[in-house]
């Protein structure tokens, strides 16, 4: 069997918008409420993405770092999943600071990442609306998924797996 393609992604995202909870819910299936916050986690899956296999390393980002430390972490990845929190509208206004921070971390390579609104299923507190979400994305020419860690609706897995998905096709490419 051919060697399996390693591919390095990184979570980032505003504090407490779920990004370990996704993680955990991507990796496990299963929901957990509480985590460190400070808590910064690399984790190793392996998996078969269309008939071919891929090892995942998910890096989820705890926010603490040092600018040096954070410059690291967004070179080190291959591809990105910027996490915002529909109930709060901060933390979808950080994600084009954020990617622009990836973005130059990255030259001069091409930025490859997927959007991804947690906390859909706090409908009633929402705060962003899915067309934003959506306007977003196509601003940043990357995917878009609304979904919800908590109780696994709008497929997280799809989220994780279309952005491999992405990096494969890029190397391709190159
Ligand atoms: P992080 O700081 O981005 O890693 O966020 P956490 O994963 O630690 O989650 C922060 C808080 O939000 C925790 O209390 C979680 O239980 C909660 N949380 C995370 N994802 C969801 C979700 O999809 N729905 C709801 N209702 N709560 C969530
Ligand atoms: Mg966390």
């Amino acid at each position: 069997m051919a060697k399996s393609a390693e591919i390095k992604l990184a979570v980032f995202g505003r504090a407490g918008v779920g990004k370990s909870a996704l993680v955990v819910r991507f990796l496990t299936k299963r929901f957990i409420w509480e985590y460190d916050p400070t808590l910064e986690s690399t984790y190793r899956h392996q998996a078969v993405i269309d008939d071919e296999s891929v090892t995942m390393e998910i890096l989820d980002t705890a926010g603490q770092e040092e600018m040096l430390q954070r410059e690291g972490h967004m070179r080190w990845g291959d591809g990105f999943v910027i996490v915002y929190d529909i109930t709060d509208r901060g933390s979808f206004e950080e994600v084009l600071p954020l990617k622009s921070l990836l973005e130059e971390a990255k030259k001069p390579k091409q930025l490859t990442m997927m959007l991804v609104g947690n906390k859909a299923d706090l409908e009633h507190a929402r705060q962003v609306s899915t067309e934003e979400g959506e306007r977003l994305a196509a601003e940043l020419s990357c995917g878009f998924y609304e979904c919800s860690a908590c109780t696994g609706e709008g497929s997280v897995s799809e989220a994780f797996l279309e952005l491999c998905r992405e990096v494969r096709r890029r190397r391709m490419v190159q």
